[in-house]
C-alpha cells in the first residue's frame, strides 16, 4: 500500500536497487556535533567516507545540519564497514590500491 513511488526521490541505481531487496527503511548514522554537541541522524548522502593509506587518514565527515559546522572524525575498521555497507559515498585517498 505504501510502496508507491516517491516523487523528487533518488534515481533507480542497482546499489539501491539491491539495498531495496534486503532492507526497505532508509538507512541512517547517529552522528554528534563536536561544535554545538547536537546529536542527529544523517542519512547516507550527507556523510562522505575518506579512505587514506592508514587509519590515521581515515575518516568521515559532515556538515552538521544544526550549525552548519563541517565535522570530520576518525573511521575505525567497523565504522568504515558500515559506511559503506550503508551506501555512503566513499573517497580513496591513497592511489596505491
Ligand atoms: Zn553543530
Amino acid at each position: 500500500m505504501s510502496e508507491s513511488a516517491v516523487p523528487g526521490g533518488r534515481g533507480m541505481t542497482v546499489a539501491s536497487a539491491f539495498a531495496g531487496m534486503r532492507n526497505v527503511a532508509p538507512v541512517v548514522f547517529r552522528a554528534g556535533c563536536p561544535d554545538c554537541r547536537e546529536r542527529f541522524e544523517l542519512a547516507a548522502s550527507a556523510l562522505r567516507l575518506a579512505i587514506g593509506a592508514s587509519s590515521r587518514t581515515t575518516f568521515y565527515s559532515f556538515t552538521c545540519p544544526v550549525c552548519g559546522a563541517a565535522v570530520r572524525k576518525p573511521a575505525g575498521e567497523r565504522i568504515v564497514e558500515l559506511l559503506t555497507g550503508g551506501g555512503v559515498r566513499t573517497l580513496r585517498l591513497h592511489s596505491t590500491v
